[in-house]
């Protein structure tokens, strides 16, 4: 979704086309939304609307802000929730499904076809005795992250607006529902497969499977090099579908790496099939770098920490790939499919690193990895000192930048983050060797590209959930403006960039929302 079009539509002037509603009731239970009181508009990405093809004043169309707190149904749209099961921790959960999101239907957008929810539209048949609704805390979290995510370029679901209103709604303390509108081009989970494959329901499974391969034809045509796929079997083309999810979650894997991004809550039902991050709970961006961090307080054993994310998503692509295996008869193929993977991760972690280190005369193809230990090194020094993950990559730009002007001296500021610089000075004479075969001016233009300057760390979302609480979504709105170009300087805001406050450290997140 990056291609720019004139901005010219109504939300009602889209064409719906539904196409996931058609699969009938195997897959889904229609139903409408449940009545919201005195709903009120919160927030709006501009970004997400633009690439909509959106107008400016989308928003003020009659009935829109009735359709998008589920107080009324848009024309066109055909409201469903869909089911799912899904590994949770670890562990066989069997079924779940869309508790609190409401597909609205698949519209006909600029930048392709486009699916859109609503989450916290009220109870559904799969919401297991739970309320059906989003607290605003944690929609301000989701609609937040979503557009940063989008600002970092990495793969995202999207999330268009968010409404509040007064309806009490009971977590651990008496709290208010909003409504988010998310959109993405498939809200299709891992736990879509597995669901039907529990159930042995093979006609289902097969149904499923064609209708993602034709949702990433496109995608599957570029991976295997072919103009067409009508050459290939239907278990060819499943099995092509395993590589490509494979290495979309090896690119996914490097760049939530890359910016220090915790999910939180790996479960294979909150793995998207097109590799989009996805349902955005107790997630964090870390403040001190420590690899063992566990952002979400519900998981004990630290089984989403964020060093363990990768062979996380390994795991839960092997749940997917289990779930093939009634459609490919031969296991050893879809091992070997996902293995991609595993060949494909310490490539994608590299380039990441290099980018971030601005090392851009890279080894050829036969030497990768060459820059690793490079990487490796500074990742160390890091995790020893628990230095700031986002304030040092951002400084090390500036300092790259600064080298013709100032040499060594330009590092002096990165050396002041740590208490005992010994190790990053040892890491520098390294660096500093390496970087004689690269342009400095290339080099930091490159950093400063890769090295977000604002990245959404808990202590601002608190801040933005406070104002919100109030009332005043001002916070929120701010914080969108430097999140959607994180990378740009925008002076006035620098407090954003700052390290987190004291009081940052004590935010206990959990799975609740
Ligand atoms: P999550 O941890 O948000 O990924 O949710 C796991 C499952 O619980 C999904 O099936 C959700 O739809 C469902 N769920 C979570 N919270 C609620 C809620 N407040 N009401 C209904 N279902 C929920
Ligand atoms: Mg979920």
């Amino acid at each position: 979704m990056t291609e720019r079009q004139p901005s010219s539509l109504k939300l009602s002037e889209f064409n719906w086309i539904n196409r996931f509603a058609q699969l009938g009731d195997t897959f889904s239970t229609p139903l409408s939304a449940t009545a919201l009181p005195s709903p009120r508009w919160m927030a709006f990405s501009r970004p997400l609307a633009q690439e909509m093809g959106l107008t400016d004043t989308w928003m003020e169309e009659p009935g829109v802000l009735e359709a998008l707190s589920g107080n009324a149904v848009l024309k066109g749209s055909a409201p469903l929730a869909s089911v799912y099961s899904g590994h949770q921790f670890g562990h066989w959960a069997g079924q779940l499904g869309d508790g609190r999101a409401l597909y609205l239907g698949e519209i006909v957008s600029p930048v392709g076809p486009l699916e859109i929810q609503l989450k916290g539209a009220g109870p559904t048949p799969y919401s297991r005795r739970a309320d059906g609704r989003a607290v605003l805390r944690s929609t301000v979290r989701e609609f937040l992250c979503s557009e940063a995510m989008a600002g970092l370029g990495i793969p995202t679901t999207r999330a268009l607006c968010m409404v509040s209103s007064p309806q009490p709604v009971y977590r651990e303390e008496l709290e208010t529902a909003a409504v988010l509108t998310r959109v993405a081009p498939s809200f299709i989970r891992f736990g879509h497969f597995e669901h039907f494959a529990a159930n042995q329901n093979k006609a289902a499974l097969k149904t499923l499977a064609e209708f993602v391969l034709d949702l990433v034809e496109e995608q599957l045509k570029t991976h295997l090099n072919l103009s067409a796929l009508s050459g290939l079997s239907f278990e060819e083309k499943c099995l092509a579908f395993l590589e490509l999810t494979a290495i979309n979650y090896a690119k996914l894997m490097s760049q939530w790496q890359g910016v220090g991004f915790c999910h939180g809550v790996m479960n294979t039902d909150n793995m998207s099939i097109l590799g989009l991050t996805m349902d955005y709970g107790p997630f964090q961006f870390m403040d001190a770098f420590d690899p063992q961090h566990i952002c979400n307080h519900s998981d004990h054993e630290g089984r989403y920490r964020y060093a363990q994310q990768p062979q996380i998503a390994y795991w839960n692509l092997f749940c997917l790939g289990q779930a093939f295996a009634s459609l490919i008869e031969d296991t050893e193929k879809i091992v070997n499919a996902l293995s991609l993977f595993k060949a494909r991760l310490p490539l994608e972690v590299e380039r990441v690193y290099q980018s971030k280190l601005g090392l851009l005369h890279r080894a050829s193809p036969q030497t990768v990895g060459a820059d690793t230990p490079l990487a490796e090194g500074i990742l160390q020094v890091l995790a020893q000192e628990r230095v700031d993950y986002s304030i040092f990559w951002r400084q090390l730009s500036t300092a790259v930048l600064n080298v013709p002007r100032l040499g060594r001296v330009a590092f002096q500021g990165v050396n002041d983050l740590f208490l005992d610089a010994r190790g990053f000075e040892s890491w520098l004479d390294s660096y500093l060797d390496r970087l004689k075969s690269e342009s400095l001016e290339a080099s930091a233009q490159c950093m400063l590209k890769s090295n977000p300057k604002f990245v959404l760390r808990n202590h601002l979302c608190e801040t933005a959930i406070q104002a919100a609480n109030a009332g005043d979504a001002s916070e929120i709105e701010r914080l969108m403006h430097v999140l959607s170009t994180p990378f740009d300087e925008h002076p006035g805001f620098e407090s954003f960039a700052d390290h987190p406050p004291h009081w940052a450290q004590s935010l206990s997140i959990s799975c609740s929302s």
